[in-house]
């Protein structure tokens, strides 16, 4: 198959007139010049695919039902957890496929899950100890994304000044009796087509310390995530027990390296940030979520200067628009410094393209050998018409992705999702569990 586009963004930038050639879902020629008579034409500005780097899929269902108390992060995880308990492997599969096809359809080819929902009500294993992981790798299927399953290492309910506490009624469905039961469900984990392993630490509040080594050593060689310093409270609950900064516990465990992604990374001492930049970790950021939650604005341009890569999350989806992120990431950037121009779409471009941090170093580029990964934004919509084709990254949003290739595979054309009407397959799913909660 070929395709023709006006411009294309290579790994030297945008290129004008540019023909891509795919064959077994790999590109076979990335060329500029004339437009061959048998290849398909294409609107706009082709991008690599998207690498959403930070999601929990059920927190789709939350979205425009936490805002009419306000109230803190702390109870909008109440909120969270609420929606938690009453889902099961077959109304997850339902949500996760609905939250997944809106990821294409915003030009998101992989996901990186921080899955943590595991167990059944009190935490009673399923039959199949991970039934909820396989209906997650089934939704991105049906959906036409390559899903990255971090199962997630939960452990404790929180940590205050004395150590963790036990996991509440609705955590247990989070957390594994010990670290080896975690090791036991993780080893029977396999990889397959379009679906990539990982491991993840929940957080230094939720992962006890001596815990974390089996982890790392259990994900050696595969991605290992894991939430780090989002809010204040973590800090100072990691100092008064452990008596230094979540980075210096999780550097201290072994935990920080090159398959390594922290999310968030807002709340950072300097020594912290240093850390990071010796170990080749990267950090995801997720702006929108962050805005959402109060959390804070992270140090997201001194990480990069000191050379951790950055990616790019939706999280808890309050917004699945990954440009949206690459804008938001810029923008907290300028708020917080009062000055402009913090990162080059060129480096937006890199975070938002980021593939290797989910496990797939062969995408995430326009050339040849790399998985056929294509991303197209119109130009002449009402909202991109009149830009600089190399600065759309800046102006355009999920609703002018006009086509969307997952390894050669066609998954959303012009504006729509193979699977049809998206909004109505989260509306079958999202609506049922509000009307229990009446
Ligand atoms: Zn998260």
């Amino acid at each position: 198959m070929k395709y023709f586009l006006p411009y294309a963004w290579l790994p030297d930038g945008l290129t004008s007139d540019v023909l891509l050639e795919v064959v077994d879902g790999r590109y076979t020629e990335v060329t500029a010049g004339a437009a061959p008579d048998d290849a398909e034409r294409l609107p706009g500005v082709g991008f690599p695919g998207f690498a959403n780097g930070h999601s929990h899929a059920f927190h789709r269902a939350l979205r425009g039902r936490t805002h009419a108390e306000g109230g803190s992060f702390w109870t909008w995880r109440n909120r969270m957890y609420a929606v938690a308990a009453r889902l099961d492997p077959d109304s997850y599969l339902d949500l996760a496929r609905g939250v997944y096809a809106e990821m294409a359809l915003a030009g998101v080819t992989a996901v990186g899950e921080f899955h943590y929902l595991h167990h059944g009500p009190e935490g009673v294993p399923y039959d199949d100890p991970n039934a909820m992981s396989a209906a997650l790798v089934q939704a991105a299927s049906e959906a036409g994304i390559r899903l990255t399953l971090l199962e997630t290492c939960y452990l404790a309910g929180g940590l205050g000044p004395s150590g963790h506490r036990p996991p509440d009624s609705i955590q247990r469905r989070f957390a594994d009796p010990d670290v080896a039961a975690w090791i036991h469900r993780f080893e029977a984990l396999r990889p397959g087509p379009g679906v990539a392993i990982g491991a993840a630490v929940h957080s230094v509040r939720a992962t006890p310390g001596p815990a974390i080594p089996p982890v790392v050593a259990a994900a050696r060689g595969l991605p290992l995530h894991v939430h780090l310093s989002e809010q204040p409270a973590e800090n100072d609950a990691c100092l008064a027990f452990y008596h230094r900064t979540p980075t210096a516990q999780l550097a201290a465990a072994g935990a920080l390296g090159p398959m390594t992604t922290v999310v968030h990374a807002t709340h950072l001492t300097a020594a912290d940030i240093d850390v990071l930049g010796t170990t080749g970790a990267t950090a995801c950021f997720c702006p929108s979520t962050e805005q959402d939650l109060a959390d804070g604005i992270g140090p997201a341009r001194r990480l990069h200067d000191a050379g951790v890569p950055l990616s790019l999350g939706s999280d808890q989806h309050a917004v699945i628009d990954l440009l949206h992120e690459a804008q938001a990431l810029e923008l907290d950037q300028r708020l917080a410094s009062g000055r402009r121009g913090r990162f080059a779409p060129s480096e937006l471009v890199a975070a938002l393209t980021r593939q290797a941090s989910i496990g797939w170093p062969d995408a995430g580029r326009l050339e040849v050998g790399a998985r056929a990964d294509l991303v197209v934004i119109r130009t002449d919509t009402v909202r991109t018409a009149g830009t600089d084709p190399a600065q759309v990254v800046l102006s355009a949003g999920a609703a002018d992705v006009d086509t969307v290739l997952v390894d050669g595979v066609v998954v959303v054309s012009g504006g729509a999702h193979r699977l049809g009407d998206v909004a109505s397959l989260l509306r079958a799913a999202i609506d049922p569990i509000w009307e229990r909660s009446r």
